[in-house]
């Protein structure tokens, strides 16, 4: 059985001696790393939202200042350019620690593989370690955006959190989802040992505004190839599934987790579940009917299907997910056209 928090810490407000916030719904202070990436932005407009203070630590590494950038003049928020891997002090409430390398483009740039493997790994095991050794010290909660990909090719359909994986350790994807194990390990040894209260996360293949343009990812990918009028490619049969959630269901579970008493894991996402195929025609219906498919070798160690059971967090943080895909692609396409617009505009300039 997972354990849960019977009662909240007292926080630690650092030298401003101020009063406890994290029950009354004042001023709470709160980090998210990796805060100028898709999700991280997304989380910060409804911290911003909220009334929080809200301190956003990036190394630009696949984020933007673009995505926050909103914020700059708001005197409730701070952004510092800083890498996870080194330690850094700060004095705050809750610890979103979504910093990572994410997409596999990033982790599987050919030429770069060897450095950003283990730059990807590094990031979540001395990143994780560093924002737990924070969270201690000034007594912070602490929830890690962990991933579907600790199942990695699941033997088990759909997945519930009590499956233990099937994960190959030595393969080019292991940087992240075993990277994303050891950072698990991690947050419950900090749980166990130090007292931390932490909160864990695994999140299902998420889409939505912001993404990177090039970030290699499937939804991204035929999105912009729909609108570019590219054909979009199809790894392999294209019959492999994956189930697509919509990032603002997203942000609204690991909100409700954090603020829930139930350390999890939760499996968070949409369990609407397509293959490649259908994926890619429901792109031709809401974005271009026109729009062709090209097809190309499959990655390696590729999960041949993945679906989220979230019956546990339907049940204990009453939580799931309200947008469909045919609902939330025409979301993403508008944001993709004008930054795709903006992009050619530039290249006119020069
Ligand atoms: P993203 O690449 O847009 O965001 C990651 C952010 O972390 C970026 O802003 C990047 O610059 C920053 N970052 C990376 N390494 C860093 C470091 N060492 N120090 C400081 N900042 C660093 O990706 P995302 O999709 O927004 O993912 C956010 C989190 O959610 C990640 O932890 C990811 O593993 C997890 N997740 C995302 C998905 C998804 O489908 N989007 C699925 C499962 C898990
Ligand atoms: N750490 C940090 N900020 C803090 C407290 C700790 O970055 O406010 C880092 C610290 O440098 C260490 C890691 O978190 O690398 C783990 O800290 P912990 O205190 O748990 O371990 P220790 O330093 O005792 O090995
Ligand atoms: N994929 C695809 N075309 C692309 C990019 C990815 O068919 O242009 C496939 C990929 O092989 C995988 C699925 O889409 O089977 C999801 O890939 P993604 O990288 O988006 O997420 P993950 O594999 O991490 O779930």
């Amino acid at each position: 059985r997972e354990s849960t928090t019977s009662h909240r810490r007292p926080v630690n407000h650092g030298a401003t001696g101020r009063v406890p916030v994290s029950v009354s719904r004042r001023r709470i202070r709160t980090v998210v790393t990796g805060g100028a990436g898709f999700v991280g932005s997304h989380l910060v407009d409804k911290l911003m939202a909220r009334g929080d203070e809200v301190i956003v630590v990036d190394n630009f590494f696949t984020g933007r200042k673009e995505n926050v950038v909103h914020y700059l003049e708001n005197p409730r928020f701070e952004l510092i350019r800083h890498d996870v891997v080194e330690p850094i002090l700060l004095e705050v409430d809750q610890i979103y620690h979504l910093a990572c390398p994410a997409s596999p483009v990033h982790y599987n740039l050919k030429y770069l593989n060897c450095l950003l493997n283990s730059y990807d790994y590094k990031t979540n095991v001395m990143g994780t370690l560093n924002m737990l050794g924070l969270a201690k010290r000034v007594k912070a909660r602490f929830l890690i955006t962990s991933t579907s990909e600790v199942y990695g090719d699941p033997l088990e359909h759909p997945q519930k959190e009590t499956y233990w994986g099937h994960v190959n350790p030595i393969g080019v994807r292991s940087c992240y989802d075993e990277g994303k194990r050891t950072a698990e390990t991690l947050t419950m040894d900090y749980h166990r040992n130090e007292g931390v209260e932490v909160r864990i996360a695994r999140i299902f293949n998420t889409y939505g505004p912001r993404m990177c343009l090039e970030d290699g990812r499937v939804v991204s990918n035929f999105v912009s190839q729909a609108i570019r009028k590219q054909p979009m490619t199809v790894y392999g049969d294209g019959k492999q599934t994956r189930s697509f959630q919509y990032v603002s269901d997203l942000v609204d579970g690991l909100m409700a987790l954090m603020e829930g008493d139930h350390v999890g894991p939760f499996n968070l996402g949409n369990p609407g579940e397509f293959t490649m195929l259908e994926l890619a025609q429901v792109v031709r219906e809401t974005i271009d009917a026109n729009a062709s498919i090209e097809f190309k070798d499959n990655t390696a160690d590729d999960p041949q299907k993945r679906k989220p059971d979230i019956s546990k967090a339907k049940e204990l943080l009453n939580w799931e997910p309200k947008v469909t895909l045919r609902e939330g692609l025409p979301l993403m396409a508008s944001d993709f056209r004008d930054r795709i617009l903006k992009e050619i505009e530039g290249d006119d300039d020069k």
